[in-house]
């Protein structure tokens, strides 16, 4: 078999990246090791910039989004027992995030790929990339007991942190950055009404909470706890009975519990691999980054490189022209660490250091007093929560 571009991964960026080329007239084939039921059963991202609203709509997968999806125009920041409201629209001039659930943007990227009719190989095992660093580059893999081969122009490494592809480039080539932080997420999936209409970063002498949402109907909440602490530990009521600890007198009165529907524990890090291109394959999303989720950036990341692929790609085809090639990595990584700088200075603001003396929580309280006072601090956490213009370091 044959195809212009192999994508390895049928998560946000690889269906996305899948999308973008189909729209440009260029064939890819996507490969996925799991099956599509158990791809759109992972819980995770929930807040979307205008960026990969924009995406989605480029790519004609938006309209559930536009109906179902919360506009949201601010943020609320408590601690000391306050809250403290970021304008997110009036400081950015009109910008907001969309709550929308992974899982949602998944399912519509998927359902719009089998409308078209496109290839996707789910459950294929032992996915293995060839020759990138050659014209002739292949990948294979095995399904149903036998071996395919694709033979491709580009390979694009869209498989998340634990792919095949990052792993398969030769660690001389590589330069990996990473910062493990010393604590997790517990998170917790409800059908209950959220607590607030607007999302709620609680930093609290007891660790860090956040009251996320899916819908009005459906509630995300997440407690920093040790990274030792095992999900099984964690009964729904202890959940509950801890956020209420974490939580305001309001938030105590208003939060509707409920059984899970899903609770995990994510470890948080900070992670980049530089370069993102080798030859004929290209990494993008987590296979490429990880950012810890306080910042609400990683699917967004994942959305604005792969958009940088697929130009990049457009331009190889059409044009003729390698410079979007050339520039990819430089171009994406631009991006990445000024979010990798924001997740990482809006996790150190609102989490509690274990072992810091105290020191750590005065730094946060005398941060988190600057942030209110001044517009310009206020407007800066605005800024890079509603994410940077597409162009903004072109
Ligand atoms: C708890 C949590 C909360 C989060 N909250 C947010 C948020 O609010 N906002 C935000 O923007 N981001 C958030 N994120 C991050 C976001 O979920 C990721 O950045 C996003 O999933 C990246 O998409 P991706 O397609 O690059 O990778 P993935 O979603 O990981 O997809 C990679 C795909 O590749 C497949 N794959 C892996 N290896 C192979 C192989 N060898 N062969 C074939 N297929 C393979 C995997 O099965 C997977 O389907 C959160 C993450 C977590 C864990």
């Amino acid at each position: 078999m044959r195809t212009q571009v192999a994508i390895i991964g049928a998560g946000p960026s690889g269906l996305l990246l899948g999308a973008l080329l189909h729209k440009a007239g260029i064939d890819a084939v996507i490969l996925e090791r799991q099956s599509a039921e158990y791809v759109l059963g992972r819980i995770r991202a929930g807040i979307l910039e205008q960026v990969a609203v924009d995406l989605l709509d480029e790519v004609g997968a938006g309209s559930r989004m536009h109906q179902e999806g919360l506009v949201h125009g601010g943020i609320e920041l408590l601690f000391d027992g306050k809250r403290h409201r970021i304008d997110l629209n009036h400081l950015t001039g009109g910008k907001n995030v969309m709550v929308y659930g992974q899982t949602e943007v998944t399912r519509d990227l998927i359902e719009a790929r089998r409308a078209l009719g496109l290839p996707t190989v789910y459950e294929a095992r032992n996915v293995a990339v060839h020759g990138f660093d050659t014209t002739h580059p292949s990948v294979t893999y095995e399904k149903d007991g036998k071996t395919h081969e694709i033979q491709c122009d580009f390979i694009a490494g869209c498989d998340g942190f634990h792919g095949v592809c990052r792993a398969s480039v030769p660690r001389g080539a590589i330069t990996e950055y990473e910062k493990v932080y010393p604590f997790g997420w517990l998170g917790l999936l409800s059908d209950t009404p959220p607590v607030a209409d607007e999302l709620i970063y609680i930093n609290s002498p007891r660790g860090f909470g956040l009251c996320s949402q899916r819908s009005k109907t459906r509630s995300r909440y997440y407690l920093q706890v040790p990274l030792t602490d095992k999900v099984e530990q964690w009964s729904d009521e202890a959940f509950w009975a801890e956020l209420r600890l974490r939580l305001d007198e309001e938030g105590r009165e208003k939060l509707v519990t409920g059984p899970s529907l899903e609770k995990s524990i994510a470890p948080l890090r900070s992670f980049v691999t530089e370069p993102l291109r080798f030859g004929r394959m290209f990494l993008a999303g987590d296979a490429g980054h990880i950012v810890p989720p306080t910042g609400a950036k990683g699917l967004n990341l994942a959305a604005t490189d792969v958009k940088y692929l697929s130009q990049a790609l457009i331009e190889y085809y059409v044009e003729k022209s390698q410079a979007g090639i050339d520039g990819y990595s430089q171009r994406c990584l631009a991006r990445i660490w000024k979010a990798e700088r924001f997740s990482w200075w809006f996790t150190s603001l609102m989490h509690r250091f274990p072992d810091d003396g105290g020191i750590n929580a005065k730094f946060q309280s005398a941060e988190l007093d600057y942030v209110l006072r001044s517009e310009a601090a206020a407007r800066t956490v605005a800024e890079n929560y509603v994410g940077l213009p597409l162009d903004f370091n072109d």
